[in-house]
């Protein structure tokens, strides 16, 4: 039987997309070949990370002053090819969790990484207000959303300089105005697809602007060139982001995604409030709609929840390391029914206590 999948990453894709996936690697489009023994530089191919690519604009709004890249190394490797190929002078991050923290130090080895605004003296529980950044910064730096701590940018920050953004935990969760975006990078295994994919969005113009050497592999600039075949790419993991791309804009786009995502945050939100039991971690206010993290009242009930969750076949709850407790991530492809399902085994916690 099929688990409830709450994990934060890798993580659920909807059930159309293994299908095809699964399929694809049979026989992919009747080639008599599996998608994952074809060249990256074979025809079929070229169609695939080409209709991705097209996608990505199409879904997020963007016109062709952008490019979109399909890279490797994580959203990890774009905390530093971020700072390589933008970081001239100085560079401001706003640090609203660990991955924000990663980003910025990645930056402070070859650069000025000035942290504007931070939450980590509050455990990072909320995301820093009335941030303006202006000025002779290079760029500013947010992750909009907060896998770990389950935090999320509302609204986005006052800014003159290009705005940079870490959307690993959120991309495509919702509309948003992503023009407001110098450069978008994710990694693919949330929001996206599988693991082994990074997808960056990046406005061509900001680029070329600095003055040291870029090793070739980190050169966004030669990827672009390259259109993101400067070395095998990964196929399979870019096929998925294809099926990932179509699911999406089936269900209705982004508009349809929000909707889907708030019932979801919202039945959640509502039990973690109601339940004496449970306490929500995040203020509320900034609660991300992606990744809802909670502790309980007593620790000592741990044992007993787990054992529930167990029983009812769901997977993937429990809290990072750094955090505790417990987490549920639900993402786009994770259906209301897993919701409903969790919110009774929380109910059931209670009355049985
Ligand atoms: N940024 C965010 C917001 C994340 O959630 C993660 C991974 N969970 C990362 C960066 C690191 O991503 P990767 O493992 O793809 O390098």
């Amino acid at each position: 039987m099929k688990k409830h999948n709450f994990s934060a990453g890798p993580s659920i894709l909807a059930p159309e997309v293994f299908e095809k996936a699964s399929q694809a690697l049979l026989d992919f489009e009747g080639t008599g070949l599996s998608v994952a023994e074809i060249s990256h530089r074979s025809p079929a191919f070229l169609r695939v990370i080409q209709r991705a690519q097209a996608l990505v604009l199409e879904i997020a709004g963007l016109d062709n002053s952008y490019e979109v890249l399909f890279l490797q190394g994580g959203a990890s490797m774009q905390f530093l090819m971020v700072p390589y190929n933008l970081l001239e002078t100085k560079a401001a991050y706003i640090d609203t969790g660990t991955w924000a923290n990663k980003a910025q130090k990645e930056a402070a080895l070859f650069g000025k990484a000035e942290v504007v605004a931070s939450s980590k003296a509050e455990g990072y529980k909320f995301i820093p207000k009335g941030v303006t950044v202006s000025g002779d910064f290079d760029y500013l730096h947010i992750t909009t959303n907060n896998t770990i701590y389950g935090t999320e940018f509302h609204t986005l920050p006052q800014t003159t300089v290009p705005l940079v953004a870490d959307m690993s935990s959120d991309i495509f969760s919702r509309p948003l105005d992503y023009s407001q975006f110098g450069l978008i990078y994710a990694g693919s295994q949330k929001n996206l697809g599988a693991s082994g994919s990074t997808v960056v969005i990046v406005k061509k113009d900001l680029l070329g602007k600095v003055s040291r050497k870029i090793p070739s592999m980190l050169d966004y600039q030669l990827h672009i060139k390259s259109e993101s075949l400067y070395n095998t790419p990964s196929t399979f993991a870019i096929y998925v982001n294809l099926l990932v791309l179509e699911w999406l804009q089936a269900q209705g786009g982004l508009h349809a995604m929000e909707q889907h995502n708030r019932a979801k945050a919202n039945l959640l939100y509502g039990e973690i409030d109601r339940n004496p039991l449970l306490v929500g971690y995040a203020n509320k206010e900034d609660r991300s709609l992606m990744n809802v993290v909670f502790n309980l009242t007593d620790e000592s009930t741990k044992e007993r929840l787990d054992t529930l969750c167990k029983e009812a076949n769901i997977s993937g709850i429990q809290g990072h390391r750094s955090v505790g407790g417990y987490r549920a991530s639900i993402y786009n492809a994770l259906p209301l029914e897993s919701v409903q399902v969790l919110v009774e085994v929380l109910k059931e916690f209670e009355r049985t206590a």
